[in-house]
C-alpha cells in the first residue's frame, strides 16, 4: 500500500527517482566495464601472442623446430599468461604449464581451427588440460607464407572474474553509499516540503474548530510562506465575519427573548427557524428541541399550523385569534389562553416567499377584562332593573287609582323610597369601588403608618348601634403597638364592611370579635370573627367578586348590594395586603386582612385593650 502521508509519498517518489537511475547506471557501467575488461584481456593476450609468435617464427626459420617448449616455459615465468604452441597437425609442441607429450591433439579446438585458417582465433571454454575455464587467443606463425605453427595465449577466466568481483564490490559500496545519501537527501527534501504543510494542516484544523487565536508560522519555502500568509488573512477575515454574525445573532436573540410577544419563524418547508422564549412558554415547548422541526410536529396545534400555512401563501399580512388549552400539572386547574396571531410572509429579493413570521400576543387578560366588563354591565343593569321595575310598578299602581287610598298610597311610597335607597346604595358602592380602583391605579392613596387599634375601634363604634339593635356584642382586641401603613378612612371602611356583614349574617345575641395583632414577619393581621350562619366552602373563593352573594334573597332583604366584600378586597389590595375568609356553616366565619410590615418602625411598649360592646 502506498503511504498516505505526504512526507512518505514524496520520500518514496524521490527515492524511486534517484534509485532507479542509480541502479540502471550501475548495471550499465558494470556491463560496459566487464565487456571492456574482457576485450582488453583478449587484446592483451593477442599482443602477447604476437610477441611470442615473432620469437617462435625465429625458431621456425631453421630446418628443425627449436626447443619451443622450454621457450614457452621461460616466457611464462615473466607473465601469468599460459603459452601453447601447436603444430599444424594439432600436436602440442610447447606449453608453459604442461609437458606437451602428455597433452592431447589440439587440432579440433575452435581457436586453433581459426588460427590454422589464418585468422585470430578467440575462444572461452573449459580446459581439459588444466580443468578450468580459460580464455584463449590463437595466432598463426608463418614459415614463409605457410602456417608452420599456431601460437596460443590463454588466461584463466577465474582470474578475470575475481578481478571483476573486486570491481563489483567497490561499485556496490559506492552504490550503497549513494543510496544512503539519496535516502537521506530524499527524506530531508520531503520533510522540508511537507513540514510547513503539516503545520498548516494543524492550524487549519484549529480554524475549522472555530479557534482563530492561532497564527500559522511563516516557515519553509516561499510558496509555503505565502500560503501561510494567505491562510492567516483568511482566518482573520473569517473570525471578523463570525464575530459580526455572532454579535448580530446575539442582538437578535436578545431582542427576541426580551419580547413579551411570542415570535415564530418558519421556512418555506414549514420548518421552525426561530422560536423565542415567549413563544416557547406560550406553547409549552422546548425551543431548542423545536428548531428545524416541522411546525405541526413542534407546536402540535393544527390551528397555528393552518394559520402559518395560509400566511406562507397569502399576499399580505394575516391575523387571527385562537383559544389555546393549557394543560396544567398537579393540583393546578387546566385553563385557556386567548392568543392573537399576526403573520406575514418572509420574501427574498425576487419577492418569492421563503418563509413566514408569526407574532403571538397573549390577550387572555384583555379578554378576561373584557368579559368582566361585560358581566359587570350586565350585573349592574340587572341589579338596578329589579328596584326600578318595582318602582315603576308601584308608580303605575298609584297612577291607576291607589292614590285615592291614602294608607295604600303611603305604603307604596315607602316601598318606592326603599327601592330608591337601594338604588342609591348600589350607586354609592359602585362609586366608592371605582374611586378606590382609580386611586389605587393612579397611586394617589397616601399610605402612612398608623395604629391598627384606632381603625378597629372606630369601625366598631360605627357599627355599634346596628349591633346593639340585634343584641350582638362587638369585642375589639388589639395591641396599641400593632401598626400598619394605611389610609385610615379607607381601611376603616373595609373593617366596617366586614363587621356589618358579621352582624347581618349572625343571629341575635351573638358576639363579633375584632382582633388586631402583629404576625411573625412583622405584618399586621386583622381578624373579624362571627358566630353567624357561615359560608359554604364552595362559595368562599367567590364572595369577593362584585355582586356575588351566597343567598341573593337574604342579602337583598338585609339591604346588601353584593359589593361590600369587593370593596374590602380593593381597599386591601390598595394597601398591598391580602384578604381571605375561613368559615364553617352553622358555626361562623372569620375574615382575615394581612397588611405588610411597616418598614423601619420601632413599636412602643405593649399594652392590651379589651373593650366589650
Ligand atoms: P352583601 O351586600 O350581599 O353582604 P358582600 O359583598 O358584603 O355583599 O358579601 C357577599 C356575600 O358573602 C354575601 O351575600 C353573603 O352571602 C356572604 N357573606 C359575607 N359576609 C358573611 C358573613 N360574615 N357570614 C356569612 N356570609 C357572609
Amino acid at each position: 500500500m502506498w503511504p498516505k502521508k505526504l512526507i512518505w509519498q514524496l520520500y518514496f517518489s524521490y527515492l524511486l527517482l534517484m534509485g532507479v537511475p542509480v541502479i540502471i547506471v550501475t548495471w550499465y557501467a558494470a556491463d560496459t566495464f566487464t565487456r571492456f575488461y574482457r576485450t582488453q584481456m583478449v587484446e592483451e593476450l593477442t599482443a602477447r601472442a604476437y610477441l611470442i609468435g615473432a620469437q617462435i617464427e625465429e625458431h621456425l626459420k631453421g630446418p628443425e623446430i627449436g626447443n619451443v617448449d622450454s621457450l614457452c616455459k621461460v616466457l611464462a615465468r615473466k607473465t601469468p599468461t599460459r603459452f601453447t604452441v601447436i603444430a599444424p597437425n594439432g600436436k602440442v609442441i610447447g606449453d608453459s604449464e604442461k609437458n606437451p607429450d602428455s597433452m592431447e591433439n589440439h587440432g579440433s579446438r575452435p581457436e586453433i581451427i581459426a588460427a590454422l585458417d589464418g585468422r585470430v582465433g578467440v575462444s572461452e571454454r573449459f580446459s581439459v588440460t588444466l580443468s578450468e575455464h580459460m580464455v584463449y587467443v590463437a595466432l598463426p606463425a608463418y614459415k614463409g607464407t605457410a602456417v608452420a605453427a599456431v601460437v596460443r595465449t590463454s588466461f584463466p577466466v577465474a582470474v578475470i572474474k575475481a578481478a571483476l568481483r573486486r570491481l563489483y564490490s567497490r561499485i556496490a559500496v559506492a552504490v550503497a553509499f549513494m543510496a544512503l545519501l539519496a535516502a537521506l537527501v530524499s527524506y530531508l527534501v520531503s520533510r522540508n516540503i511537507s513540514l510547513p504543510i503539516a503545520a498548516m494542516k494543524r492550524g487549519t484544523q484549529r480554524f475549522a474548530s472555530g479557534d482563530f487565536s492561532v497564527k500559522l508560522q511563516k516557515a519553509g519555502y516561499q510558496e509555503a510562506r505565502q500560503l501561510a500568509d494567505g491562510l492567516n488573512e483568511m482566518a482573520r477575515q473569517l473570525s471578523d465575519r463570525l464575530s459580526t454574525i455572532t454579535e448580530q445573532r446575539n442582538e437578535r436573540d436578545a431582542v427576541l427573548s426580551s419580547m413579551i410577544e411570542g415570535v415564530v419563524a418558519i421556512d418555506a418547508e414549514e420548518r421552525v427557524i426561530t422560536i423565542n422564549s415567549a413563544a416557547g412558554e406560550l406553547f409549552s415547548i422546548d425551543r431548542e428541541h423545536a428548531k428545524g422541526k416541522l411546525i405541526g410536529e413542534a407546536l402540535r396545534n393544527i390551528e397555528v399550523q393552518d394559520f402559518l400555512n395560509a400566511t406562507l401563501k397569502a399576499e399580505g399580512p394575516a391575523e387571527c385569534e385562537l383559544l389555546l388549552p393549557v394543560r396544567a400539572g398537579g393540583a393546578t386547574k387546566d385553563s385557556e389562553l386567548f392568543l392573537q396571531l399576526h403573520g406575514s410572509a418572509l420574501r427574498n429579493g425576487q419577492g418569492k416567499a421563503i418563509g413566514a413570521l408569526m407574532v403571538v400576543n397573549d390577550i387572555t387578560t384583555i379578554k378576561k377584562l373584557e368579559n368582566i366588563r361585560k358581566d359587570f354591565v350586565a350585573n349592574v343593569s340587572h341589579e338596578l332593573r329589579t328596584p326600578l321595575t318595582s318602582i315603576k310598578g308601584y308608580v303605575e299602581t298609584l297612577q291607576n287609582g291607589a292614590m285615592e287610598n291614602r294608607a295604600e298610597a303611603e305604603r307604596f311610597l315607602s316601598i318606592i323610597s326603599n327601592q330608591v335607597d337601594r338604588i342609591n346604595s348600589i350607586v354609592e358602592d359602585l362609586l366608592s369601588l371605582s374611586r378606590i380602583e382609580r386611586d389605587a391605579e393612579s397611586k394617589t392613596i397616601d399610605l402612612t403608618p398608623g395604629a391598627v387599634r384606632d381603625v378597629l375601634s372606630s369601625a366598631a363604634d360605627t357599627c355599634r348601634h346596628k349591633a346593639s339593635v340585634k343584641g350582638i356584642a362587638l369585642e375589639v382586641t388589639c395591641d396599641v403597638t400593632v401598626r400598619a401603613l394605611m389610609e385610615k378612612p379607607l381601611l376603616e371602611q373595609a373593617v366596617v364592611n366586614l363587621i356589618d356583614n358579621a352582624i347581618n349574617y349572625s343571629e341575635e345575641k351573638k358576639t363579633v370579635r375584632i382582633r388586631g395583632r402583629t404576625g411573625e414577619g412583622g405584618e399586621s393581621l386583622i381578624e373579624v370573627r362571627d358566630e353567624g350562619i357561615g359560608i359554604p366552602a364552595e362559595h368562599l373563593e367567590r364572595i369577593f367578586e362584585r355582586f356575588y352573594r351566597v343567598d341573593k334573597a337574604r342579602s337583598r332583604k338585609l339591604g346588601g348590594t353584593g359589593l361590600g366584600l369587593s370593596i374590602v378586597k380593593h381597599i386591601v389590595l390598595a394597601h398591598k395586603g391580602r384578604v381571605w375568609a375561613e368559615s364553617e356553616v352553622g358555626t361562623g366565619s372569620t375574615f382575615y386582612i394581612v397588611l405588610p410590615a411597616v418598614p423601619d418602625e420601632t413599636n412602643a411598649a405593649p399594652s392590651q385593650e379589651k373593650r366589650p360592646a
